[in-house]
């Protein structure tokens, strides 16, 4: 299967052998023709399958299909929930339509406006957006979107999550009724299938290839180690590994500011990224860690988000998550586009329950190790942290809002990742 074969024109060839891709990937090879035929197109994929080039290339294709626009109107809309994705989208759509003639421009909230503003006044063919700067810009009467053709709601499972679906159904009613419908989601709620019924008409369901081969090929260990050890053993493992590229999840915002300055401290370099970072640091922070310049990104899970970091050797859990899926999710991570990766999680005597709940949801035991020297604490209490009353920070996340019985659902993919639309994100 090549690209060419999809029926792809040329000047999309040119970028897409220019960014060194040779075959499409399952979801591209899945989608791309539907999307071309003019379809809707129900897409079950998440961040590493190559679902953004998916969307992207056959809606730039049928783009500049189209008669030449003299204002160039908004006719291709793309929704995504973090600022980070919308970014990340953008810099994609840029690239494949380097040798078109299609505009593009990305609007989110968290930063000045008027550049986005100015940018859309030139013109523009396709619009990535958050769903707040967009309604937003729209309510000011700054942009349209009564010319959008094609329409992507890119992870739509997060969308949710993130209390979006009010501001979904108000975008849904500011573009035509006539229109191309395309959407991705890692999982599959009621509620997600319910939003899907709502926009969507015959869609064409696509699947990338199953949630847990991911898992299959990352290399899962765990080391016990007493808690107040954790700093120095992730510092030795760093170190003596020698990782140059690694991502650390912790739970709170101040877990991650407090590790990323011991970092710093025993020489290696780093950087967080959370919530209460601007965008310009957050922003700052990927780029470096892309670049080589930053060997290791501390974060929480939602910052984590939607980040397209491309074969990432090493992940640590500085701390395990509460909840057994975002580890699925933080693992999954590494091992991307079928390359090989390391998860690496430090447990202390309270984290025990969690790991348990983890290694139910995965169906495996994880490998367990303990370094000399870190030794974990024989008197340290098993009893886990409780939520909302987090030991080392003051501030922890409401479990309420969770469902429970999330944790017993080894074998059924779309409820293993499916997550209470109230989540408390203050912590995180
Ligand atoms: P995505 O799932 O869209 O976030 O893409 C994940 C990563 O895979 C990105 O770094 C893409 O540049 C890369 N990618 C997308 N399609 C292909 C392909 N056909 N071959 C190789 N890499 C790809």
């Amino acid at each position: 299967m090549s690209f060419k074969s999809l029926g792809l024109s040329e000047p999309l060839l040119k970028a897409i052998s220019k960014k060194g891709y040779e075959t499409p990937s399952p979801i591209q090879a899945k989608a791309i023709p539907p999307v071309l035929e003019g379809k809707d197109v129900l897409a079950s994929a998440q961040t590493g399958t190559g679902k953004t080039a998916g969307f992207t290339l056959p809606m730039l294709h049928l783009l500049s299909k189209g008669p030449e626009q003299r204002h160039r109107p908004i006719r291709a809309l793309i929704l995504t929930p973090t600022r980070e994705l919308a970014a990340q989208v953008h810099a994609n759509v840029k690239e494949y339509s380097e040798f078109l003639n299609i505009r593009s421009a990305v609007i989110f909230g968290g930063v000045n406006q008027n550049p986005q503003v100015n940018k859309l006044n030139q013109g523009v063919d396709v619009l990535v957006a958050t769903p707040g700067r967009l309604i937003d810009l729209e309510n000011q009467g700054l942009l349209s979107l009564k010319k959008v053709e094609i329409f992507v709601l890119d992870e739509a499972d997060r969308m949710l999550d993130m209390g979006f679906l009010r501001d979904i159904e108000r975008i849904m009613k500011l573009i035509p009724n006539k229109r191309q419908n395309l959407m991705f989601s890692a999982t599959f709620s009621k509620d997600i299938k319910k939003l899907a019924y709502s926009i969507l008409n015959h869609p064409v369901q696509v699947e990338a290839t199953p949630e847990n081969t991911a898992v299959e090929v990352i290399e899962q260990k765990v080391y016990r180690v007493a808690k107040g050890k954790k700093t120095n053993l992730i510092i030795k493992l760093i170190s003596e590994g020698n990782w140059k590229q690694v991502l650390v999840f912790t739970r709170t915002k101040h877990g991650a500011n407090k590790l990323c300055k011991k970092m710093i401290s025993a020489g290696i370099t780093a950087a967080a990224i959370h919530g209460n970072k601007s965008q310009g640091a957050r922003t700052k922070a990927l780029a470096g860690f892309k670049n080589g310049s930053v060997r290791v990104l501390v974060a929480t899970d939602i910052a984590a988000r939607g980040l397209d970091i491309p074969l990432l050797p090493h992940v640590i859990n500085f701390e395990l998550p509460n909840i057994s899926e975002d580890y699925v999710h933080r693992i999954g991570r590494t091992g991307r586009a079928g390359a090989e990766g390391q998860a690496i999680s430090l447990v202390s005597a309270d984290e025990t329950t969690y790991l348990k709940g983890i290694e139910k949801l995965i169906g495996e035991s994880i490998e367990v190790e303990i370094v000399e020297g870190f030794e974990p604490d024989p008197n340290a209490s098993t009893e886990p942290i409780k939520p909302g009353q987090n030991r080392n920070q003051g501030r922890g996340r409401n479990s309420n809002s969770r469902n429970s019985s999330r944790n017993s659902s080894k074998n059924s993919k779309n409820s293993n990742r499916s997550r209470s639309r109230n989540r408390n994100t203050n912590s995180r």
